[in-house]
């Protein structure tokens, strides 16, 4: 039983988003007030209309670029939109959300004394020539390409978390998130494990983009979830951790899981690749394993039977 002492107050930015949403939960669940801050841009207020009455929770409809006025304990900063048709719709915005987000962020985490955790992404390594991804790795990313608003944004937005870190001591924590997938995605976010999941259930083709033999890695975002968590609470700062599922997979051989798990006939078709597609990608978890016990638990088969549900 958690006593008032354990409760902590708890700043979600981003938390009307797929991710944000599933982390407001479990917090809630865990006995925390949390404070959802969302400018609802890619995030949803359906996502938390369920939560608006519960007396641990509010809601502040408001960017992460802005001043944030709150005391808290602790921050979880989630805040950006994080698919490639989200975050490439307004390049500029993107990278203004990752830059002035962060200052905003670490000020508050500064004035309040706030542990700060901050989500960056498998994206820093862009296209990698290095498999599978240790947290050592710096990366192959097109710095004038399609995808350098959100992958730079998130890099420059490392280096400001570090500089507080070293400036000001602030408490800061830095996970990287390699692709999640689960309840509260946005079905019109583009990404192929939406965009699959209702093809198959609408009978429409699957589009496979290139030939298919590109890889990700699949988390399910409950596992995600409790890795951010679990990050956040201990006490050492270890640099980055990757935060992903190291079953690697072709998109290929996803769309046919897919098939199988929804039961349709739908075909599946081949669109061209966008630019800069990375070609693999794939987590070396050890790090976040040995110093803070996280793996991953649900098999992609298991996920994406519980997704599918969400999505029917
Ligand atoms: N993809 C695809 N069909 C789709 C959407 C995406 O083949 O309808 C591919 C995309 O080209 C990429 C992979 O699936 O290789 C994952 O794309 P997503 O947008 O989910 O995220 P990313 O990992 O690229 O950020």
């Amino acid at each position: 039983m958690m006593t008032q002492k354990d409760s902590k107050r708890i700043l979600i930015t981003g938390g009307a988003g797929f991710i944000g949403t599933n982390l407001c939960r479990r917090l809630i669940n865990e006995g925390h007030s949390v404070i959802c801050l969302d400018d609802l841009s890619s995030g949803h207020l359906d996502n938390i209309k369920d939560l608006l009455d519960h007396p641990s929770f509010s809601f502040i409809e408001q960017s992460v670029t802005e001043k944030i006025d709150v005391d808290v304990d602790q921050i979880y900063h989630l805040a950006c939109p994080a698919s490639p048709v989200f975050y490439q719709a307004d390049p500029l915005k993107t990278i203004r959300t990752c830059v002035d987000g962060a200052f905003q962020v670490l000020e508050l985490a500064k004035r309040t004394n706030a542990r700060v955790l901050f989500t960056s992404t498998s994206e820093v390594y862009g296209d990698p020539l290095e498999l599978p991804q240790r947290e050592t790795y710096r990366g192959n990313v097109n710095i004038n390409g399609i995808r350098a608003c959100y992958d730079e944004g998130k890099r420059i937005a490392e280096t400001v978390f570090c500089e507080y870190y070293r400036n000001f001591q602030t408490d800061i924590r830095i996970v990287r998130i390699f692709n999640t997938y689960g309840p509260y995605m946005h079905p019109q976010d583009g990404r192929v494990v939406s965009n699959f999941i209702i093809q198959a259930l609408h009978k429409e083709p699957l589009t496979v983009y290139g030939d298919g033999s590109q890889t990700r890695s699949f988390c399910y975002v409950e596992d995600t979830v409790r890795a951010l968590i679990s990050v956040l609470e201990n006490d050492i700062f270890y640099g980055p951790v990757n935060v992903g599922n190291p079953h690697e997979i072709t998109i290929r051989e996803f769309a046919e899981t897919v098939l199988k798990l929804t039961g349709s006939s739908s075909e599946i078709i081949s669109l061209p690749l966008p630019q800069d597609d990375p070609v693999r990608r794939c987590p070396d978890i050890t790090k976040i394993k040995e110093n803070i016990g996280w793996m991953p638990e649900i098999p992609l088969e298991e996920g994406l039977k519980r997704t599918i549900s969400y999505f029917s």
